[in-house]
Formats: structure tokens, C-alpha cells, sequence
């Protein structure tokens, strides 16, 4: 399939690519290209113009927590310090897509990722003949039981319910007025929001993700990611789990879980957890927090696998990775 006609940019700086992109209101942003590629492909919201951040020196930063959003999955993967430090990140890592995908696929690609669904990945004669989606070329939305407004497209990156668990921030920044750069720093948590078109990240107009820090005690949580997909290589996410707990003399002091892939944005889940505080984990304790968590997800019929079956298997993820947890399992800080 061919590449629609755009005119790219390729800025050296940080500063020029900030500009670049409050020069064109509109423009597109491509990092590595794996998923935006695609959807251009596909004839989704093909812009005119296209800012690229491959040549940006400052995105590639990678000290202690910080890391930048340019790196590419692979090298992060492979990286001893990240394996050591954030071994259920390098886990979540090693989940994406495949080998050679994570060569090209950037950490800010990953968190920034464009909502999914089973009617707008499909070419504009697919979606012409099908009736079209909302958030291609309109009018309604197709997945929901009445044709509606709402877009319910779904996040699906794996790498943001672990970075949820480990509490990362996301230091964000774009052009200032008078030239130079305007940052902040929002928590990961706060950063999704919205339907699966309207802010379903939290980017202002020509702002760059510029790098994720990771909480200063993220190495004292024990965490693992557990995954559904169509095949373990390749797929994206049909339900993905994060868990993380704090032990203190073998209980729970703190217990974190987050999902993606069940809604149009990745989500902590602060309710089901909070009565377990102080206890040690047994099967029993699991077996509630994983069957709340089944009851809070809500998946729709927009991927490929049934709803029913996805939402029944949060249940098994969220077990398999509070199992994991466990001192017994020999996984981490007691
Ligand atoms: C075959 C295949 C399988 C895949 N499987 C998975 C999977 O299992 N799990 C998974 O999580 N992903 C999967 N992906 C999606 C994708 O490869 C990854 O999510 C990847 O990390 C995206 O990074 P990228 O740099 O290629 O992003 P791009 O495609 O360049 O961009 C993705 C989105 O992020 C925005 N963006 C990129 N960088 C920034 C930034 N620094 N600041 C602001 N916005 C930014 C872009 O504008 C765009 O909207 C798959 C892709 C393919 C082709």
C-alpha cells in the first residue's frame, strides 16, 4: 500500500520542531513511524504536512529516571539498566509488537499512540463500503449499539500501564511566543482523557512529548504486565494488565493495577485495590481483586476478539500478575 503525497520536515532541534509544528497548525508528528505510517496508509487524517522527530538530538536523553521519548523500544529493552532498575517495563518492552518493529518504535510513539478500531484500520473502500466511521471520514460512530457521536476507539499500547503503576510523569513542551520553549510536567495518569478523537491524549496544540520520568520509588514496587493478543508476537493488546505491589514484612503496604486495551484510554484502578491493604496476597485475596477488576473494565466490539471473552480474561491477567508478585514467586523487595 502507498504513502499518500505530504511535504516532511525533518528538524534538527527540539526548538525548530516545536516551531515547525506552530508554524502549520495541522501538520502531523511521525517518531518511528510504525503506527502513524499505517494509518496514513489506511487514509486516516492524512495531513498535508508532516513534522518528523527522527533527527532530534534531545529526545534521545537518557539519564537515570528520564528517559527520552525518541528511544527506540529495542534499545530500551536492552538496555541493563532498565532491565535492572524496571524489570516489568523491560517485560512490557518485550511485549510489543515485534523484534524488528521495536528497532524503529519510540518510547513517545508508544504513550502517544493513536486510538484503534476494527472499522477505521481498514483501507477507505473497506470503510466507504461498510458504511465509514466516525473518526475517519463520519458521520457515526458504528461500534456502539446506536449510531452515535461518541468515538470509542481503543488505546491500546502496552507500555502505559506499567508506567502507570510506576508512577511515571511526562514532561511535555512546545513553542513559546517569543521563540524558545514552553514546558510541564503532568502525571502519566492525568495525560488520557477524552473519547477516542477528542483529547484522547493531553497534547496542546503542537506539543511534544519530550521525555517520561519514572517515579523516584518505582524500584521499591514489585510489578508485572500480563497481555492478551491474537498471537504473542505481532498483535496489539486485546486486554492488557499491569500490577504492582509495595510489600512491608510480607504484606501489602500498596497495590496498584491499570489496564489498557479495554477503553479508549489506559486507566489505573484505584477502586478494587484499596481493601487489601495489609494483607499477604492469598489466592483468596487475588481471586476478589481480579474479579473486580472484570467488573470495572467494560470492552466493546471493536477489536478482534469477542467483548465477553475480554473482559472475562482481566480477570485471568490481573491473577497471573498478582500471582507473580508474590515474595514466594521470588519477585523483589519484601
Ligand atoms: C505490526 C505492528 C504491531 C504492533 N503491535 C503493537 C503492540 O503489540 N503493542 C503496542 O503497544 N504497539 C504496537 N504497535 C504500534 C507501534 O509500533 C508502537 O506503539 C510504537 O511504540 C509507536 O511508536 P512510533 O515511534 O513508531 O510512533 P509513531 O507511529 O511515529 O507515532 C504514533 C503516534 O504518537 C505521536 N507521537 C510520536 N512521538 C511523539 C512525541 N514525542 N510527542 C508527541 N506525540 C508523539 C504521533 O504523532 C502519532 O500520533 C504495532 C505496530 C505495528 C506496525
Amino acid at each position: 500500500m502507498k504513502l499518500p503525497d505530504f511535504e516532511l520536515e525533518l528538524p534538527d532541534s527540539l526548538e525548530a520542531a516545536a516551531a515547525a509544528l506552530a508554524e502549520a497548525p495541522g501538520a502531523g508528528l511521525v517518531a518511528g513511524g510504525t503506527d502513524q505510517l499505517c494509518n496514513w496508509k489506511f487514509r486516516i487524517r492524512v495531513p498535508e504536512r508532516v513534522v518528523s522527530l527522527a533527527r532530534v538530538p534531545e529526545l534521545r536523553r537518557r539519564e537515570g529516571r528520564i528517559l527520552g521519548a525518541g528511544l527506540r523500544l529495542a534499545e530500551l529493552e536492552r538496555d541493563p539498566e532498565v532491565r535492572e532498575r524496571w524489570p516489568a517495563l523491560a517485560e512490557a518492552l518485550g511485549r510489543v509488537a515485534t523484534p524488528l518493529v521495536r528497532e524503529s518504535a519510540t518510547l513517545g510513539g508508544n504513550l502517544c499512540l493513536d486510538t484503534r478500531c476494527f472499522h477505521l484500520q481498514q483501507t477507505r473502500e473497506w470503510r466507504e463500503a461498510a458504511g465509514s466511521c466516525l473518526k475517519a471520514e463520519g458521520p457515526a460512530c458504528r461500534v456502539l449499539p446506536k449510531p452515535g457521536d461518541r468515538c470509542v476507539a481503543t488505546y491500546s499500547g502496552d507500555l502505559a500501564p506499567v508506567l502507570l503503576v510506576l508512577g511515571a510523569r511526562l514532561h511535555l513542551a512546545r513553542a513559546a511566543a517569543g521563540g524558545g520553549l514552553l514546558r510541564r510536567v503532568v502525571e502519566l495518569a492525568d495525560f488520557h482523557g477524552g473519547d477516542g478523537i477528542q483529547r484522547f491524549r493531553d497534547l496542546q496544540p503542537g506539543e511534544i512529548l519530550e521525555a517520561v520520568e519514572i517515579a523516584e520509588d518505582a524500584e521499591a514496587w514489585t510489578a508485572a504486565y500480563e497481555k492478551l493478543a491474537l498471537r504473542r508476537a505481532f498483535d496489539f493488546p486485546e486486554g492488557g494488565v499491569a500490577a504492582a505491589v509495595k510489600w512491608e514484612h510480607g504484606r501489602v503496604r500498596d497495590l496498584r493495577l491499570a489496564t489498557t486495551a479495554y477503553d479508549t484510554v489506559p486507566r489505573l484502578h484505584p477502586r478494587p485495590v484499596l481493601q487489601h491493604r495489609g494483607s499477604r496476597l492469598e489466592d483468596e485475596r487475588i481471586e476478589a481483586i481480579a474479579r473486580d477488576l472484570e467488573a470495572e473494565v467494560q470492552p466493546l466490539r471493536n477489536t478482534f476478539l469477542p467483548p465477553a471473552y475480554r473482559k472475562r480474561m482481566a480477570r485471568v491477567l490481573a491473577r497471573r500478575a498478582l500471582r507473580r508478585l508474590r515474595p514466594a514467586a521470588g519477585a523483589g523487595p519484601v
